[in-house]
């Protein structure tokens, strides 16, 4: 389609006027009739050496795409949050038990989806519990938590620890110029990609914090395309 690629890091915008503004690895501004935003939102982790050495070998930040391959199996879940809450009721119906670690004693989750875990037969919670270590040399073999009432350690085998501490959105650089939630996903007219800027488009996880998904992300992402193109013809420019 002959599209010009060019390789760098967006690091600041100026949206206050048209042309739209791009910043380019802190030395060059480029210029732009239409932007589209696709940053993602990045994972949050717990900043466990053994968790990063072992990512992608067991350890796994979304439960929904990589549950399947530990069908049957124990695995371990951190996180106390509905996103915690919905991963691990997910994970119960695939693995024999879901061991889920959570730091206080009690859940940041809504009543009723603590209830529902509460209620599951193969998720053990730990409260007042905290992942220390990863265990595993080239693949996940357990999980070693700590008691943080009693600092008592304790060592649970599990194929799989899955993160479920929440996720960042990519959205820094856009903060001041979007309309934005809390936790900074950019907000998109409801069945469209447009931000609260003529000519700006969001899409993919950067606004997106429910699905995640790659598949939702790609079909916005062709929203995005059109509702730019759209934008340009719309307004002669090119
Ligand atoms: C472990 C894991 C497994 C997954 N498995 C599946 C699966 O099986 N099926 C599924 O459907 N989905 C899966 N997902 C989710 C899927 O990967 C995402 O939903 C999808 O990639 C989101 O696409 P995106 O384009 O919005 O963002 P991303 O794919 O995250 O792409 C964002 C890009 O923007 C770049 N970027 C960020 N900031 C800047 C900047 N300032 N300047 C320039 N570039 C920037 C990033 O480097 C990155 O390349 C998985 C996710 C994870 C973490």
């Amino acid at each position: 389609m002959g599209a010009d690629i060019r390789y760098g890091l967006a690091t600041n915008v100026d949206f206050s006027t048209h042309p739209l503004r791009v910043e380019i690895d802190e030395e060059k501004w480029i210029e732009a009739n239409a932007v589209i935003i696709s940053t993602g939102a990045s994972a949050k982790w717990l900043g466990l050496e053994s968790e990063q050495r072992l990512n992608g070998y067991g350890v796994s930040a979304c439960a929904v795409c990589d549950g399947f391959f530990f069908k049957g199996k124990e695995v371990a879940i951190v996180g106390a949050g509905d996103t915690a809450a919905e991963e691990a009721l997910y994970l119960s119906k695939l693995c024999s038990t879901v061991h889920m670690i959570v730091r206080k004693d009690q859940m940041r989750a809504s009543k009723i989806m603590q209830d529902r875990v509460l209620k599951t037969s193969n998720i053990t919670i730990y409260w007042n519990s905290e992942a220390v270590e990863v265990l595993g040399d080239v693949k996940v073999e357990g999980l070693r938590i700590k008691n943080n009432q009693t600092d008592k350690k304790t060592d649970i085998p599990v194929s799989a620890f899955f993160v479920a501490i929440g996720h960042e959105p990519n959205s820094s650089i856009f903060k001041g110029w979007l309309d934005m939630d809390e936790a900074g996903y950019i907000k998109t007219i409801p069945g469209s990609s447009k931000t609260n800027i003529a000519g700006v488009y969001a899409s993919g996880d950067v606004q997106d914090k429910i699905y995640r998904q790659a598949v939702t992300a790609a079909g916005s992402g062709c929203m995005a395309a059109l509702d730019a193109e759209r934008y340009l013809s719309e307004n002669n420019l090119h």
